[in-house]
C-alpha cells in the first residue's frame, strides 16, 4: 500500500495548520514526519488516517498493483504516545481485542486468534508475558504490546505518533532500533511522527521535515543530514556553530580563514553564514590558517570531549567536539589560546534564509 498525499490544506479557524502538503509514501517504506512541536505532524497523520478531513486536497491509497483503493475502518494500525492498554485485560486479551470485536462473519476462529496473538507476541518478543497485566510491564514492554495490538488487525499501514515520547532515553533507543528491525521483517508501509531528530534519522527510510505546516525538505536521512536545504533544517538536525562572513571569489571569508562555497560564486560580497557542526571544528595548536579562540570550558562526555571556545576577533562562542585521543594529544587547558579550522561547512547567503 502506498500513500499519495496531494495538495493538502488544513486550517483551524484562521490558523493554517497545513499548507500545500504533497508527498508520496512508497509501498513498504518507513517515513518519519519530523518537526518541532506545533508544526502539523499529528494533524497530517490524522488526515492520513481519515480521523480528520482536510479543507482541500486528497489522500489516495494505491495497492501493490497500483490500483487506488479505499481504506475501511479497521485497516489502519495506530500507536500513540500514550496508547493506554486495557488495564483490566491481560496482554493476550489486549492483543486479541481488535480481532474479537470483529463482526461474526469476518471474525477469525478462537484457534486462529490464539495462533495470531502468539505469533505477534513472539514478534515483539513478549511471548512469555501473555498472562501478565499492563501494570506488570515496563513502559517499553507496554509500547511493544501496543504495537502487537495495532498489527493484530493486519492493517494496510501503520501510523505511529511519537510512540516512544513518554519513555526514558535508553528505552527509547532500544525501541527505535527494534522498530527498525521489525519494519525490515514485515515491510508494512509506516508513517512515524517524532520531534526527535536522532530518532527520525536512525529509524526511517525517508525523513519529511515539517515547519509551520509546510514541508521544508524530503529526503533520505543521509540527504537531509548532509545536504540540508535550508538553515532551518541544518539547525533542527543537530548542534551547530555559525560563522559570519562574506563571499569573495567563490569562498566565504570568515575572519582570517576561507571556506569553499562554489555555489555562491556569483554573489560576490554577499553576506554569508557558514553552518558548522561541532565535530567539524578542529582545534589546532599552530596559528597557520586558523581562527584564534580562547578555551572557556572543557566537558568530557565519555567517548567525546566538548570544548567551548570564544573567538578572539568577534567574541562569538564556538563549540568543538573532539575524540578523547585527539583531546589528550592536544593537552588543552581552559584559558589557553588555540586556532580553529573548519573541516566542513554549509554556507548560506541571505536568500537562503527567506525560503
Ligand atoms: P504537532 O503534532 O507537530 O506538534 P499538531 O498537528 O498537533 O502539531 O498541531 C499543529 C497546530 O495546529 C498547532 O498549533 C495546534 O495548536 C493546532 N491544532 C491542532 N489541532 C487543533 C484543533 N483541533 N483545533 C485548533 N487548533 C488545532
Ligand atoms: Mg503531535
Amino acid at each position: 500500500m502506498s500513500i499519495e498525499i496531494k495538495n493538502i490544506n488544513k486550517s483551524f479557524g484562521s490558523f493554517e495548520a497545513l499548507s500545500n502538503i504533497n508527498l508520496t509514501i512508497k509501498h513498504g517504506e518507513l517515513a518519519a514526519l519530523l518537526g518541532p512541536s506545533g508544526s502539523g505532524k499529528t494533524t497530517l497523520l490524522r488526515i492520513i488516517a481519515g480521523l480528520e478531513s482536510p479543507d482541500s486536497g486528497e489522500i489516495i491509497f494505491h495497492d501493490e498493483m497500483a490500483n487506488t483503493s479505499k481504506i475501511k475502518n479497521g485497516e489502519v494500525g495506530f500507536v500513540f504516545q500514550h496508547y493506554a492498554l486495557f488495564r483490566h485485560m491481560n496482554i493476550f486479551e489486549n492483543v486479541a481485542f481488535g480481532l474479537k470485536v470483529r463482526k461474526r462473519n469476518i471474525r477469525p476462529s478462537k484457534a486462529e486468534i490464539e495462533e495470531k496473538v502468539h505469533s505477534l507476541l513472539k514478534l515483539v518478543q513478549l511471548d512469555n508475558f501473555q498472562y501478565r497485566y499492563p501494570s506488570e510491564l515496563s513502559g517499553g514492554q507496554r509500547q511493544r504490546v501496543a504495537l502487537a495490538r495495532a498489527l493484530a488487525i493486519e492493517p494496510k499501514f501503520l501510523l505511529l505518533d511519537e510512540p516512544f515520547g513518554a519513555l526514558d532515553a535508553k528505552v527509547r533507543k532500544e525501541l527505535r532500533n527494534w522498530v527498525r528491525r521489525l519494519h525490515d521483517e514485515i515491510h508494512i508501509t509506516s508513517v512515524f511522527v517524532t520531534h526527535d531528530q536522532e530518532e527520525a534519522l536512525e529509524v526511517s527510510d525517508t525523513v519529511v521535515i515539517l515547519r509551520s505546516g509546510k514541508i521544508e525538505q524530503i529526503g533520505s536521512p543521509d540527504e537531509v543530514y548532509n545536504k540540508p536545504k535550508s538553515p532551518f533544517v541544518f539547525n533542527f538536525l543537530g548542534d551547530v556553530n555559525l560563522f559570519h562572513g562574506r563571499i569573495h571569489e567563490g569562498k566565504a571569508v570568515i575572519g582570517n580563514v576561507d571556506v569553499e562555497s562554489p555555489d555562491h560564486a556569483a554573489l560576490e560580497n554577499s553576506a554569508a553564514v557558514a553552518y558548522v557542526r561541532p565535530y567539524d571544528v578542529e582545534i589546532l595548536r599552530s596559528k597557520d590558517q586558523g581562527i584564534a579562540a580562547e578555551i572557556q570550558y572543557i566537558h568530557s562526555t565519555g567517548r567525546n570531549v566538548r570544548v567551548e571556545l570564544k573567538r578572539k576577533d568577534t567574541g562569538t562562542l564556538i563549540e568543538s567536539v573532539l575524540e578523547q585521543e585527539n583531546y589528550k594529544a592536544l593537552n588543552l587547558l581552559p584559558g589557553e589560546t588555540v586556532y580553529l579550522r573548519i573541516k566542513k561547512a554549509t554556507v548560506y547567503v541571505d536568500d537562503d534564509f527567506s525560503i
